[in-house]
Order: structure tokens, then sequence, then C-alpha cells
């Protein structure tokens, strides 16, 4: 069997982090990506498990030498996938978990072409209210931040018809276990 990598992707705010903590306790056959970013840790965080946490210097060099995949900035402080740790857990036949914006989740595909399966996921919230709603209970962010947030919301929630499966986040445990038959059918396809 090959590896296959999996891009958890969706509409900001509309829960792919813990879908995401759920899958890896629910699975222990999912690899994680762990990407790099230049923001500091938060208590608890470890360097390799949660991120590579690097200065914005060392993120211009990876960047300049082509080592993402794809990267964004959220709040000042970038955040970038590597293609090196992707493919090296492909290439160990893993099931590679990617935790990904709408646009990262296309780049994923596109970089890999037809030399991975790449499966992106659209996690979707029961209605575009509902996601602006849980933007604004989250309260983190300024006025100004919000409104940025909500015209990036409705982009990528018009994205979901160019993904591979659409999962509805109703209940997380739900969606979790729709998305873990997602996995297995996928391997059992490459398996054959
Ligand atoms: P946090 O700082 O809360 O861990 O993450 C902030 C945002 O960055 C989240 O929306 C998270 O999904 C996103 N993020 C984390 N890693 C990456 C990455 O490798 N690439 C991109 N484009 N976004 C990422």
């Amino acid at each position: 069997m090959k590896g296959i990598i999996f891009c958890i992707s969706g509409p900001s705010g509309v829960g792919k982090g813990t879908i995401v903590k759920e899958l890896m306790t629910a699975d222990p056959e999912l690899a994680l990506s762990v990407s790099c970013t230049t923001r500091a840790p938060r208590p608890g965080e470890q360097h390799g498990v949660h991120y590579f946490f690097i200065t914005h210097e060392e993120f211009r060099n990876k960047l300049s030498r082509g080592e993402f995949l794809e990267y964004d900035e959220h709040f000042g402080n970038y955040y970038g996938t590597l293609k090196d740790y992707v493919t090296a857990l492909a290439d160990q036949d893993k099931l590679v978990i990617l935790e990904i914006d709408v646009v990262g989740a296309f780049k994923a595909k596109e970089y890999y072409g037809s030399t991975r399966r790449v499966v992106n996921i659209f996690i979707k919230p029961p209605s575009l209210e509902a996601l602006e709603e849980r933007l604004h209970r989250r309260g983190s962010e300024s006025e100004e931040q919000l409104a940025q947030r909500r015209e990036r919301v409705k982009f990528e929630y018009g994205q979901a018809d160019k993904f591979d499966y659409i999962v509805l986040n109703d209940e997380v445990s739900r969606a979790t276990a729709e998305i873990l038959g997602i996995i297995q059918k996928e391997k059992k396809q490459a398996e054959r």
C-alpha cells in the first residue's frame, strides 16, 4: 500500500482542530503533519510535536529554498507545511493528516499530482450563520479582524464543491466517525 494524504480542511472556525485531535486519538495508525510556525509556543506545546517553532529568518530561508508545500500568515505569524515531512510520512506508507485551510488543500493536491493520493475533505458548518456565530463566540478577535475573517469564510465556504468529500460538522463525534470511515474506505481502495 502507498501512503495517503488526507487534508482536513474547511472555513476557519469550523472546528478542524477539534476534529483532528479526535481523529488522532481514535486511530493510532494516523500520522499528523507537523507544520512550522514563527509564533511562540503556548504552555504545554512542544517543538516537533505541535509545531516546529522557528524564527522569522529561518522561515524566510526555508521559504526561499522551496521547502514549503504551502504557507500562510495568520495574525502576524507565518505557518508552513513542510514538503519533506509530509512526503517522508507518505513514503513510509502512513495515513497522513494535514489540518490545512482551503487554499492549502488545493495546493497539496496540485503539488502531489498523480504521484500520491491526496484526499481533500471539507468540513462544513451546519450553516454560514452558525459559523459566523462561532467566530463571534471565540471572542479572540477585534471587529476589524472579524470582518476580514467573515469575508474569507464566505470565500472558503463557497469552495466545498471542489473537494473529494464534504462532511457536515453537526456534532464532532459524528463528523469524526464519518471521516474515520472515509479514511478506511480510501485505505481499502489503495490496498486493492
Ligand atoms: P494556531 O496559532 O492557533 O495554532 O493556528 C492558527 C492558524 O494557523 C489556524 O487556523 C491553523 O489551522 C493555521 N495553520 C496551522 N498550521 C498551518 C500550516 O502549516 N499552513 C497554514 N496555511 N495554516 C496553518
